[in-house]
């Protein structure tokens, strides 16, 4: 199917044709219809399926011949660099268009962003914090929003940002088309979009998969963690027979063959650890049929003549876009008998992206039919890297404060000691009258502070003082949650004390 099936505005068209995009992506072909109707809209598919022209092409084509002068589509992404590709994106798609747009994110000046707002181009691509920023402003006014757009919604909760986001949705007029895209839908997910959106459109593509029968070469989009148990329900299904698995350590391989192995699978392995005579055998027994399944490395991998052998997993993306044309990429391929499958996992699509401009063609995008791909996936999605990042960070600063604070609280109980011991004469005490010997600061001594520490009450007042100051500025370093109290009294003179 053409573009020019989808009924959208021809000065759009037009900017697709000098794009250079042929036809649309599924995505696009199952989302545009209805988000052109003025659906809501709920789409889930995979990372690189073009997910941006399938919202933006409805929006623009909504909005071009309206009034113009008020915003009134909105796009909330979670990082910058998503945001300034899709601002990009939408001067390429709307070029033959008078549509204006422009982005709000942080680290860069409130100004530009400022009379964006204050103007009233017609689109705003957003980060949740920056637009909450301007949003305080009375020059924001989001109530002529007519059209709004969660793109990355599983990354924008994983990052946190569900509070802000809500923060965002109470602004914005309910009457308002919401379209919603996320590469997964975890729970937590489905749980936001069906707060958000009016009986919408849905559209997932994972689960409406194209079978891989028949296709050459398919990409399967799997998280890391699943790609051992994709392999495995690829081969019990009996999708192929004796295949050929690269991966791209030893280690992996190693553990890849292992875990098939226990499964009951006859399954070898080559790489550069394994001994001649031990390749020679894997390979002559995969090719007898001895061994259903041979793990190779990349590298080891190269000796072999891929072409006249069965099946082609790549269990990772290859690093070199070469070694994934030597194994499936040639025209030759087509012929051959075997297909060939390349397990993508997010963090590697850019390397398949790499893949797929030498290719100089998408290459199609699977999905095996029940086989659980929310499996544990759920489970990691809630602890994610920046959230275990974050927590660590806070109990690290909370360790410091507590260890300054201690510090500072045996210091001082040393030098109410000090002062004890000065004012009434040591009663044959062993220790003998520091007078003299050490200097004002705090020295080095940590046995006896504690007991002393417990009945010090003299000089409470300027005890308190210091200890205060000691925990609030290593606490307010990072969380900003440091008693402000300690800046307003005692802040010189503490300040002081801490930079010895
Ligand atoms: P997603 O948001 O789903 O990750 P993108 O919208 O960023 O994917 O699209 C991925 C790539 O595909 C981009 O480089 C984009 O220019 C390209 N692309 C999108 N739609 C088409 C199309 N219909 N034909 C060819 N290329 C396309
Ligand atoms: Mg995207």
């Amino acid at each position: 199917m053409p573009f020019s099936a989808l009924d959208l505005h021809p000065n759009l068209l037009k900017g697709l044709k000098e794009l250079g995009f042929a036809k649309p992506t599924p995505i696009q072909s199952d989302a545009i219809p209805h988000a052109m109707a003025g659906r809501d809209l709920l789409a889930c598919a995979v990372t690189g399926s073009g997910k941006t022209a399938a919202f933006l092409l409805p929006i623009l084509h909504q909005l071009i011949d309206r009034p113009r002068g008020t915003t009134r589509a909105l796009v909330v992404t979670p990082t910058r660099e998503l945001a300034a590709q899709i601002l990009e994106d939408l001067n390429d798609l709307a070029v033959h268009t008078p549509i204006t747009a422009a982005s709000i994110y942080g680290g860069v000046g409130m100004g530009p962003q400022e009379h964006a707002l204050r103007s009233g181009v017609d689109v705003i691509i957003a980060t949740p914090g920056r637009l909450l920023d301007h949003l305080k402003q009375s020059y924001a006014n989001l109530s002529g929003i007519t059209h709004l757009v969660l793109d990355e919604a599983d990354r924008m909760l994983d990052m946190g940002f569900l509070p802000d986001i809500r923060r965002i949705l109470k602004q914005l007029p309910t009457k308002r088309q919401t379209l919603f895209f996320s590469a997964t839908m975890p729970g937590p997910i489905g749980q936001l979009a069906h707060e958000m959106l009016r009986n919408p459109a849905t559209i997932n593509l994972e689960r409406k998969s194209a079978p891989a029968i028949g296709i050459t070469q398919a990409i399967y989009p799997v998280v890391q963690e699943l790609k051992s148990a994709l392999l495995l329900e690829l081969l019990t299904r009996g999708e192929m027979q004796e295949v050929l698995v690269f991966t791209r350590t030893k280690h992996r391989a190693d553990r890849l063959q292992k875990f098939l192995a226990k499964q009951g699978l006859a399954a070898e392995r080559i790489h550069g650890n394994r001994s001649q005579p031990q390749r020679t055998e894997a390979l002559a027994g995969f090719k007898s049929g001895k061994y259903r399944v041979l793990v190779a490395t990349d590298i080891a991998a190269r000796g072999i003549d891929v072409e006249e052998l069965g099946h082609v997993v790549n269990f990772d993306v290859p690093m070199a876009p070469e070694d994934y044309i030597h194994r499936v990429g040639r025209t030759g391929r087509a012929e051959a008998t075997g297909d060939a499958f390349t397990f993508v996992s997010p963090d590697e699509e850019q390397d398949l992206r790499d893949i797929e401009k030498k290719l100089g063609r998408r290459l199609q995008r699977v999905t095996l039919p029940d086989f659980d791909y929310s499996a544990r996936v759920a489970e990691k999605l809630e602890v994610s890297q920046a959230e275990r990042t974050a927590k660590w960070r806070e109990q690290k600063t909370k360790e410091r404060a507590n260890a300054k604070a201690k510090a500072d609280r045996r210091s001082q109980a040393e030098t109410e000691m000090r002062a004890r011991q000065e004012a009434r004469p040591a009663r044959g005490a062993s220790r003998p009258p520091a007078r003299g010997a050490r200097p004002a600061g705090s020295g080095q001594i940590s046995g006896g502070a504690p007991a002393a520490s417990s009945s010090g009450s003299a000089g409470g007042a300027a005890r308190s003082g210091s200890q205060r100051s000691g925990s609030g500025r290593s606490g307010g370093g990072s969380s900003g949650g440091g008693r402000g109290g300690a800046s307003g009294g005692s802040g010189g003179g503490s300040r002081g004390g801490r930079s010895r």
